[in-house]
C-alpha cells in the first residue's frame, strides 16, 4: 500500500541518502549500551555510533539515562539549563519530545535530578516499563534509538533493558572489567523471564585497545573464547580524540572526520547494519588491496 511508505529525512550536511529515497515505515530499532562499570566508553559508544548511523541517512534519537548527563553535556548542552529531562518524562510522564533537543542527533537529555528517578518511581506499578511506555508514541520517527547508560544495574538501567530490542556492551579490554560480563548477563537472564523476553546481546564492543599491549591482546582473545561470536569484529582503539572531542561538544565523527577514530565507529555501524561478515570481507578486501 502506498500509505505505508514514508519519505526518509534527508539532513543537510549528510552524505547519505544523496537522494530522496522511499523506505518501509518500521518502528525504531532500540539500543541499550550497557556495562555497569563507569569509564568502559557507553556513553562515547552510544553518540559515536548514533552519528555513524546518522551519516548514513538513518534518523536517530539518543536518550540519556544517565544522571551525569555526559552524553547531554558531549553534545554542548548544559544540563543545567534544562528545565525538564528524563526525569520529567520517566516520573511526571512529560512527552519525551519536550525534553529531546536537535544536534548531531536528537538527544533526549538528563540532569542531576535524574539521580533521584528511582526513588521516586519505588512506588509507582509498572516501574520497569516507563520508558518502555514512553518511546510508544516516537517509534515511527525514528530508525534507532540509543539508550546510554549509568553505571550501575538499577531501576535506570532495567528501564533501558525492558525498552530496548539489543543490547551492546562496551568492554575495556582488562582482564577485571570482563568479569562484570557475568553480573550483566545475569541481569539480563531475569529482564527475559520478566520484563523482555526478547531482548539479546547485540554484540560485546571491546573498547580503549591498546594493541601495543600483549594485555589488550590476551583480554580479547579470553573475551572470544567465552563469548565466540558475540564480540564485534570492529575494535576501539585508545585515542585522546574521544576526550577532545566532547569538549567541543562533538561526535569524533564531526570533530575528526577524516581521522581513524571516526572511522572506528562508521565500521561498528557497517557491522551492525550489515552483520560481522560484512566487515571481515570488507577487512579482507582492503588488506588484499581490491575494493570491497
Ligand atoms: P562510560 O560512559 O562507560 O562511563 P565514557 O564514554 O564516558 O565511559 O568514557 C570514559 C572516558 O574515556 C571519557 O573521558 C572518554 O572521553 C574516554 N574514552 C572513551 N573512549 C575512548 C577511547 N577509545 N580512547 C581514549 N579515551 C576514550
Ligand atoms: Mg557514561
Amino acid at each position: 500500500m502506498k500509505d505505508s511508505f514514508q519519505l526518509v529525512r534527508i539532513r543537510p550536511g549528510v552524505g547519505k541518502p544523496s537522494t530522496l529515497e522511499r523506505s518501509v515505515s518500521k518502528p525504531a530499532k532500540i539500543i541499550a549500551f550497557a556495562n555497569q562499570k563507569g569509564g568502559v566508553a557507553k556513553t562515547t559508544t552510544t553518540l559515536n555510533l548514533a552519528a555513524a548511523f546518522a551519516e548514513e541517512g538513518h534518523r536517530v534519537l539518543c536518550v540519556d539515562m544517565d544522571p551525569q548527563g555526559n552524553l547531554t553535556m558531549s553534545q554542548g548542552i548544559d544540563p543545567d539549563s534544562l528545565e525538564q529531562s528524563m526525569y520529567d518524562v520517566l516520573v511526571h510522564k512529560v512527552s519525551i519530545r519536550e525534553v529531546t533537543r536537535k544536534r548531531e542527533i536528537d538527544v533526549a537529555c538528563a540532569s542531576i535530578d535524574l539521580a533521584g528517578a528511582e526513588i521516586a518511581m519505588a512506588p509507582m506499578i509498572g516501574r520497569e516499563r516507563a520508558l518502555q511506555r514512553a518511546f510508544e508514541p516516537i517509534l515511527e520517527d525514528y530508525d534507532f534509538i540509543c539508550i546510554d547508560t549509568p553505571p550501575s544495574l538499577g531501576l535506570l538501567t532495567i528501564n533501558a533493558l525492558t525498552a530496548a530490542h539489543k543490547v551492546i556492551v562496551p568492554v575495556q579490554c582488562e582482564y577485571l572489567s570482563m568479569r562484570g560480563l557475568i553480573q550483566l548477563q545475569n541481569t539480563l537472564s531475569m529482564i527475559r523471564e520478566n520484563l523482555n523476553p526478547d531482548v539479546d546481546i547485540e554484540g560485546i564492543l571491546p573498547t580503549l585497545v591498546d594493541s601495543r599491549t600483549i594485555h589488550a591482546k590476551e583480554a580479547i582473545e579470553i573475551l572470544e573464547e567465552n563469548f565466540g561470536d558475540r564480540v564485534f569484529a570492529s575494535r576501539i582503539r585508545k585515542t585522546v580524540r574521544f576526550a577532545e572531542a566532547p569538549v567541543k561538544g562533538m561526535s569524533v565523527l564531526k570533530y575528526e572526520p577524516n581521522g581513524v577514530a571516526a572511522q572506528s565507529y562508521r565500521d561498528l555501524a557497517q557491522e551492525v547494519l550489515h552483520g560481522r561478515t560484512h566487515v571481515i570481507a570488507a577487512r579482507a578486501a582492503i588488506a588484499a588491496g581490491t575494493p570491497a
